[in-house]
């Protein structure tokens, strides 16, 4: 398993695993863990130990990423290893972007750190916060505390191909690309913050925002992406600018049958954006003057993260460990095989 003396290498794009533990119901229903963490950045999906009578079994397959993370990794750990790295490279005027990838329930909002039901998880203890204080630590240290930087953050999301602000009422924005390519959310709320107490007070609004109004809002949560963006910004011009997107679930890429309408024309659009996206990250890694950034909203919003040399990137793939989630689980893994 990883530990905190592990070195943290220098990726242009990370891209890591993260294994939930077995939730309570899931221990009730005697759930099997079919995923083993062997370490070095290994991660097996295997046939259960116990022998169990079901007829849709796994042949053992291995996966390599950056890093593999365990039941027992918190957050801080993961953070050293994924967004940590990334924070520096806003203050050099680059473009920092990590990514939460995975089923509902695989652990990409406790992740990151937009999960206030208030039990397991507060918003000082996930990625988004953690970020937060390594910006303002850093803006304080004497090398950039001359450079006039001022942070700003926005938070929004995007369902079914529109952008609504989470720190407007969930006002619905319009994106529009300039004729050099640059694009622009149209009036999105960027707050100007001076501490991680500001910072996470806007999570904090922005999160509840994401879940507030009626059941199907509450249900579309999981259907959409979420973007908490540290921006920099000297004398008024852009800088740096970290994005941290919550994704939406991936679950439903297998699964059209029985649908209504419009879950239909919701899937394809996660599964459109999701598709944008993984294209997007492999350009950025092979350096290619083309990226398909037009392909979904998601990615056109993000154009910036996929450009320049100062651009890195980091994707965290969330796994559950039950047997009954493993088709799930192996899409996540093929996916996050495929991204670099
Ligand atoms: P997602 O955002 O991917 O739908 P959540 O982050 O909401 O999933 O996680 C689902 C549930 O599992 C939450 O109750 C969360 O607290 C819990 N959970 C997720 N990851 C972990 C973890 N690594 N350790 C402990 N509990 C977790
Ligand atoms: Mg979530």
């Amino acid at each position: 398993p990883m530990s905190l003396s592990d070195p943290v290498k220098p990726h242009r794009i990370c891209v890591c695993v993260r294994k939930r533990p077995l939730n309570k119901k899931e221990l009730a229903k005697k759930e099997i863990d079919v995923v083993t963490i062997p370490g070095n950045g290994a991660l097996l999906l295997h046939e259960p130990k116990q022998k169990v009578d079901l007829t849709k079994y796994l042949e053992n397959q291995t996966f390599h990423f950056d890093y593999s993370f365990d039941e027992d990794a918190t957050n801080d750990l993961v953070y050293r290893f994924t967004a940590k790295p990334l924070v520096k490279t806003i203050f050099e005027g680059g473009m920092a972007t990590c990514f939460a990838y995975g089923q509902t329930g695989s652990g990409k909002t406790h992740t990151m750190g937009g999960d206030f039901s208030g039990k397991s998880q507060n918003s000082s203890k996930g990625i988004y916060a953690l970020a937060a204080q390594d910006v303002f630590t850093l803006l304080r240290q004497k090398r950039y505390a001359d450079m006039d930087l001022c942070p700003y953050v926005t938070f929004f999301e995007i369902y079914n191909g529109k952008v609504f602000d989470l720190l407007n009422k969930k006002a619905k924005l319009r994106v529009l690309e300039d004729e050099k390519q640059q694009v622009n959310v149209v009036g999105l709320q960027e707050v100007p913050v001076s501490s991680v107490d500001d910072v996470i007070k806007m999570i904090e609004r922005g999160s509840a925002c994401r879940t507030s109004g009626q059941t199907f809002a509450n249900a579309s949560s999981s259907r959409s992406h979420a973007v908490l963006q540290v921006i920099l910004r000297r004398r008024n011009f852009l800088h740096g600018k970290f994005s941290l997107v919550d994704l939406a679930g991936n679950e439903r890429g297998t699964d059209v049958s029985n649908n209504d309408r419009h879950t239909i024309v919701e899937t394809a659009e996660i599964n459109r954006s999701l598709l944008a996206l993984k294209e997007c990250i492999r350009s950025l890694g092979q350096n290619s003057e083309h990226i398909p950034f037009r392909m979904s909203k998601l990615t056109q919003v993000l154009r910036d993260s996929f450009i320049g040399e100062n651009s890195r990137t980091c994707m965290i793939a969330m796994i559950s460990p039950g047997m009954s989630s493993c088709e799930y689980t192996l899409n996540t893994l093929r996916y996050a095989n495929r991204v670099k």
